[in-house]
Formats: C-alpha cells, sequence, structure tokens
C-alpha cells in the first residue's frame, strides 16, 4: 500500500494537515497503526508522523504537583522515569505490564489511548488516578477527562483534526495504597481484565476509593457503585464481596477470541476482590 507520509514541526502544523486532508491519519510509535495497514483494516492515504514536533515525550512535573506526560513519551520512558515513579506509580504498575519488549520501546502512552483497544493496561490506572487528556486542534487547546475520553471500542471523544498532546495526572495522594492487577492468558496478551485500585485508608477504614476496570467492556472505567460501597467502610470481606459485586455488575463485556464475555465477568470480580483485598494490605503486587 502507497501513503504519504508527513513530518511536521509543530503542533499547528500537525492539526492543519489533519484539516486539510480528510483521509490522513496520526502516526506516533506505529505499532498499532502500522499492523492495522498491513492487514487492510485502514488504508490512510497521508500519515502524519508527530515524531518531529519537540517536546512531545517529556515527562514534566505538572502546576499542581501532578505530572504532565507527552503523548508521544513511549512505554519505556514512562517505565525509566523517576517522576513517575515518585508521582504515579500506579501508572507504572500498569504500564511494566505491557506486551513485549519491543512494543514497550516504541508504543507511546498517546498511541495507546488513541487507539482505545479493549483491554489495555494504562487507560484504569490513568482513571484512578484522575488524569484528563490534553488535547490540541485547529479551535484551540482543551482538556478532556479520560473519564469522558474513551466513547466506544477504538473510539475517543477526539475530532478527527485534533491531536492528543499530553496526559496531566494529579498526584497520587501521600499514603495511598494503589495496585493495579492484570488477568491475560499469556504475559504479552491484553488484558481479559485489568483493575486499578487507589485506596485512600484510616487504619482500617477506607476513607475514599477509586477503582477503575478495562476490558470487560467497550471502554475502561470507573467503578462508581463500587467505589460508594468502600468509601468510610471498614475493608473486611463482607465490603469487599460487596464492592467486587457492584464492580461485576457494571461490566459488559463481549465474547471474542481471547475470552467469554461470562469468563471476563467472573474474572472481574475475581480480580477487584483480589486487588481491593491486596491493596488494603498495603501489598504493591
Ligand atoms: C503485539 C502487541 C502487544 C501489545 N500488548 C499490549 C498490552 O499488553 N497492553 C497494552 O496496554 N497495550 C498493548 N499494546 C498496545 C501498545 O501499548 C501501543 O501503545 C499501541 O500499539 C499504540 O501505540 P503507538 O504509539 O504505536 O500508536 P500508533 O500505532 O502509531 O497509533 C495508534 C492509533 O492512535 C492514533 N494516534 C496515535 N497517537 C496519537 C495522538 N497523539 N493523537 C491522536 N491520535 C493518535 C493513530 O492515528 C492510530 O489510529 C500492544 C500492541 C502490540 C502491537
Amino acid at each position: 500500500m502507497k501513503f504519504d507520509l508527513l513530518e511536521p514541526a509543530t503542533i499547528g502544523e500537525a492539526t492543519a494537515l489533519l484539516s486539510a486532508r480528510a483521509d490522513a491519519r496520526i502516526l506516533a510509535g506505529g505499532q498499532s497503526l502500522l499492523l492495522m495497514i498491513r492487514s487492510g483494516l485502514v488504508r490512510p492515504a497521508t500519515l502524519v508522523s508527530l515524531n518531529a514536533v519537540g517536546g512531545l515525550a517529556e515527562i514534566t512535573a505538572g502546576p499542581t504537583d501532578g505530572l504532565s506526560i507527552g503523548a508521544l513519551a513511549t512505554h519505556a520512558n514512562i517505565l525509566a522515569s523517576p517522576l513517575v515513579r515518585e508521582r504515579a506509580p500506579l501508572l507504572a504498575m500498569a504500564v511494566e505490564r505491557i506486551g513485549s519488549t519491543p512494543v514497550r520501546n516504541f508504543g507511546t502512552l498517546g498511541g495507546n489511548l488513541c487507539h482505545n483497544e479493549m483491554g489495555g493496561d494504562p487507560p484504569p490506572a490513568l482513571l484512578a488516578l484522575g488524569a484528563e487528556a490534553e488535547c490540541a486542534g485547529p479551535r484551540g487547546r482543551r482538556r478532556i477527562p479520560l473519564a469522558d475520553f474513551f466513547t466506544d471500542y477504538f473510539s475517543t471523544a477526539l475530532a478527527a483534526d485534533e491531536i492528543l498532546t499530553g496526559i496531566a495526572i494529579p498526584r497520587q495522594p501521600a499514603g495511598s495504597r494503589a495496585l493495579y492487577l492484570k488477568h491475560a492468558m499469556r504475559p504479552g496478551d491484553l488484558a481479559i481484565v485489568g483493575v486499578a485500585a487507589l485506596l485512600e485508608m484510616d487504619g482500617g477504614v477506607c476513607r475514599r476509593a477509586r477503582l477503575a476496570l478495562g476490558g470487560v467492556g467497550p471502554v475502561a472505567f470507573r467503578a462508581y457503585e463500587a467505589e460508594k460501597l468502600l468509601g468510610g467502610a471498614r475493608l473486611d470481606e463482607g465490603a469487599i464481596d460487596a464492592a467486587a459485586e457492584a464492580a461485576a455488575a457494571m461490566c459488559d463485556p463481549i465474547d471474542d477470541a481471547h475470552a467469554p464475555a461470562e469468563y471476563r465477568k467472573k474474572m472481574a470480580r475475581v480480580f477487584v476482590r483480589r486487588a481491593l483485598r491486596r491493596a488494603a494490605a498495603g501489598e504493591e503486587r
């Protein structure tokens, strides 16, 4: 297949190219897009690479003590970042579970979120952390809470001429206990279910819980019903079971080549229970 490969030097130039060419697609690490082109699933006439745009892979301290991760930061960049380890260790736990070494070296956080494949690892962690997508387009810049960014299978709230430029992540609350657990059939696979739990504890009582799941519905989501049950509760087996039931009830999985829907839902219950138990006990794996 033939296509034009364009390498704009600025975000403005990149969004102008997207506006001018309806058949253009952004190219980041190419890990998913090139596979889709090779298999004939998409046939863009133009690829707009972001790789010549300066600063898009930077990981910096955010203005309110959080983090800003450029869309072009690779999974390997994220894992190597002391700032991520210090301010958002939950994200590092999720990124560690991604595929193989080449995918971690070339795949980008922005590409992962924009591709929005069911069972990706970063989305549940970023949802639990309360992250926002930083976007730019011909009409200016805007921020989209990540909970509104994922709209459907392989779909996001980005307009066709918009680019994801980065992710803003509030600092993980001091003293919080966080854990990402992934269930996959083989080590390099996408998650059958991925669970991110972030608990702010006061002794055995949970002051505030954030719980997000991936792989068990069209998009990763916050399990608000379960969070409500956990907030203010002593995290005994009864409370954990009730939260796992509530989270499983919010799942809406499909049957696919990796697992039937019913299995995904059962595993959601099991892995939420496990994640809450281990997070409450302060375990990090
Ligand atoms: C074999 C394999 C195994 C994998 N395993 C896992 C796994 O276990 N867990 C996991 O979470 N992920 C997994 N992935 C996905 C991986 O993490 C990558 O993040 C993903 O492939 C896309 O990132 P990329 O930078 O290569 O994006 P690309 O392939 O370049 O782009 C993907 C899509 O996003 C769009 N896009 C990219 N960047 C932007 C942007 N900044 N703004 C707007 N649109 C953009 C592109 O136009 C394209 O539609 C796997 C991928 C492969 C190929």
